[in-house]
């Protein structure tokens, strides 16, 4: 099933997972997979390294399970590294396991790696994609602006591009504060995106997580986010309970405000993911 059809029902409700790093085995993502299909989100997308980082390449056989467990499937299709003839041969496979659903993105630049320079950005791989008819296909977006954009508003009339080309709907960046969401989804409806956005949520729950939203993720972090990882960093427990409960919020406040979907980072976390969907089920009908 193509996921655009599900927006005119209901606040799709999607979780999204990354293939296991080297060292470890794929039986550990599939037992968590079974964990996440049993709280019955609409779709369950499947992360793709741009530069074939970590296990991508079990990426297919990973959106194949999720397929196979009667769950919706999105793969995430990276561009700046592939030939045409690479992305043809990941759409045919796509397409012979049953795989109609589309994460359209460029990926970040590895300084390390050339771009292929065929696709440069997630709008030419989009027209590529459309080209061939049989895809629903999904773009990101970025409530905070894109790094690589000078602004809020130039970073927009680019996705405006990117929706142009054929994108279906759109997932959100994380972000902390739901200001940033709401003024991004208005100057994206005036600047005459009017595709299905849905606002993408990342329950902190571990020490890790919070070093790396602080060195690497572009997003804002809110005074209320910052005290709450500060007074519980030194206890696990808490920090998840409180995590959660920060994700909850946010995700409490979407559904009021008519977001069209939440997309949860679930980082492969099963647990988590439980907890936060029992917490919204009521909200958003889960
Ligand atoms: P683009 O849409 O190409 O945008 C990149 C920059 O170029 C922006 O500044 C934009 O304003 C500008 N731009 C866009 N189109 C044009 C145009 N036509 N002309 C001029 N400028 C333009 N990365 C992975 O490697 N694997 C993943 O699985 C993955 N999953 C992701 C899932 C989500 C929901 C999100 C939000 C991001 C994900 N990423 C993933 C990260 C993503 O690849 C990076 O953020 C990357 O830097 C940009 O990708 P994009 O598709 O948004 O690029």
């Amino acid at each position: 099933m193509k996921i655009r059809e599900l927006f005119d029902e209901k606040i799709v409700f999607s979780f999204e997972v990354f293939p296991p790093k080297k060292t470890s085995s794929i039986d550990v993502i599939y037992k968590t997979l079974d964990e996440l299909g049993d709280l019955k989100p609409d779709f369950i997308s499947v992360t793709f390294g741009a530069g074939g980082s970590g296990n991508s390449r079990f990426a297919l056989d990973i959106a194949s399970k999720i397929n196979e467990s009667g769950i919706i499937p999105m793969l995430h299709l990276p561009c700046i590294n592939f030939t045409a003839e690479e992305i043809d041969s990941a759409l045919l496979e796509a397409k012979q396991r049953g795989i109609e659903n589309i994460l359209a993105l460029r990926g970040d630049i590895n300084p390390d790696i050339p771009p292929v320079e065929r696709f440069r950005h997630a709008s030419d791989l989009i027209t590529y994609i459309k080209g061939r008819g049989e895809f629903d296909i999904a773009g990101a977006c970025y409530p905070e602006g894109h790094p690589d954009s000078d602004s809020l508003d130039e970073d927009i009339e680019n996705l405006k591009k990117k929706v142009d080309a054929g994108a279906d709907h759109l997932i959100t960046q994380l972000f902390f504060d739901n200001e940033y969401f709401y003024n991004f989804r208005e100057k994206a409806a005036k600047a005459g995106i009017n595709v299905p956005i849905e606002a993408g949520i990342m329950p902190v729950v571990n020490k890790n997580q919070i070093e790396r939203m602080v060195t690497t993720c572009g997003a804002s972090l809110p005074r209320k986010f910052v005290k709450i990882m500060q007074k519980y960093e030194h206890n696990p427990e808490a920090l998840r309970d409180a995590g959660i409960a920060y994700a909850v919020n946010q995700m409490i406040d979407l559904a009021a405000s008519e977001a069209d979907g939440i997309h949860l980072y679930t980082m492969n976390n099963a647990y988590v993911a439980r907890k936060i969907s029992e917490a919204v089920s009521g909200v958003i009908g889960v």
